[in-house]
């Protein structure tokens, strides 16, 4: 600072005492903050203290607040987790195609030949353009509870549409509400009201507060799960950028059972190991996973399904006393779907 002129460095010295008290009383807000989520024994996440401080919002404070919220929520260890809508103990693997379609009871054979509890498959799928394949609705639903039934399986399966919604929720044992629904905040008031758990995937570009927003619509409803899909990202090379970080960040704010879903939060099948053994490294609860037969013959998302071997291999590694270690990627991504 000595070449600089006597006024710049004046006032650069009043900046530096400012910017030494803003540091003291951040961190004396931050330490009463989480002395008082630790007093409430509840997770930061409050709706209505959401609003008190919306109330008081300035270019400056809701900024600097929230991250401080952030912040500290993340260093909480929370003493009794929420209910999920899968078993709370353990490591939840839920797999199956991405569409019921017609190799669907061959699919489901594989799920409960791996030893899985659980199968997912979508009888209405969400798709970018109208002349992709949208699924068969409700038949393929009904079509998907009788084989999952036959096999003693339990069903997750995505529901577009408030208007569907009703009968889909007597068909299956979660439901899902797909990224492009994650604020659909009409639907998510409705499937409170139905009462089947949910599982809630995070939008492609929401925030972690937008997405434990919409998870607010229905929790103390029903039991919810998180699960991050990925998110929006800059690198061609992956269809989504699965925020593994944003996963355990939500699920320590929150207070949910959080899974992740690494074949849309990569797009590519020879990471989807590798990704699972890493969010049950990082402490989440489960993980939903797209697997097929016959992945080239899929009407949606073959690129990201898992082969018949592959799934063993994941079932394998997860068994307990397995070291933790990813399978070496075998194929090469392909990038239509
Ligand atoms: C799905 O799970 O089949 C699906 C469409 O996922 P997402 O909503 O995450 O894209
Ligand atoms: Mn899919």
């Amino acid at each position: 600072m000595s070449d600089l002129d006597p006024d710049t460095r004046r006032l650069r010295t009043v900046l530096d005492g400012l910017d030494s008290e803003i540091g003291r009383l951040v961190s004396r807000r931050d330490s009463i903050a989480a002395e008082l989520i630790r007093h409430k024994g509840k997770p930061p996440y409050d709706p209505a203290r959401e609003h008190e401080i919306a109330g008081k919002d300035s270019a400056l404070w809701l900024p600097l607040l929230r991250r401080v919220r952030t912040a500290e929520g993340a260093r909480l260890t929370l003493s009794s987790p929420k209910p999920g809508a899968f078993p709370a103990e353990g490591f939840t693997l839920v797999a199956g195609p991405c569409s019921v379609d017609n190799r669907l009871e061959e699919n489901l054979e594989v799920v409960a030949r791996a030893g899985l509890g659980w199968v997912r498959a979508g009888a209405w799928k969400a798709r970018t353009f109208p002349w992709s394949f949208q699924g068969e609705g409700l038949p393929a639903l009904r079509r998907l509870r009788d084989g999952a039934d036959r096999l003693k399986l339990k069903v997750v399966s995505e529901v577009l549409s408030e208007l569907d919604a009703p009968a889909a929720v007597e068909l299956v044992d979660v439901v899902q509400v797909g990224a492009r629904n994650a604020q659909n905040f009409a639907l998510l008031k409705q499937l409170a009201a139905l009462g089947k758990p949910v599982l809630l995937k995070r939008g492609p570009s929401c925030t972690i507060e937008e997405w434990l927003g919409a998870a607010a619509y229905l929790d103390g409803h029903v039991p919810v799960t998180l699960c991050e899909r990925g998110v929006r990202g800059f690198d061609p090379c992956f269809r989504n950028l699965l925020d593994l970080a944003g996963a355990v960040l939500a699920r320590q704010l929150g207070g949910f059972q959080t899974f992740v879903d690494p074949s849309h939060g990569t797009g590519i099948a020879g990471l989807v190991v590798p990704m699972v053994l890493a969010a049950r490294a990082a402490g989440l609860d489960g993980a939903l996973v797209e697997l097929h037969v016959a992945p080239h013959e899929s009407p949606s998302d073959g690129d990201q399904a898992l082969r018949v071997d592959e799934l063993r291999d994941l079932v394998r590694a997860l068994a307990p006393g397995e070291p933790e270690r990813a399978s070496k990627p075998d194929r090469v991504p392909v990038s239509s779907r």
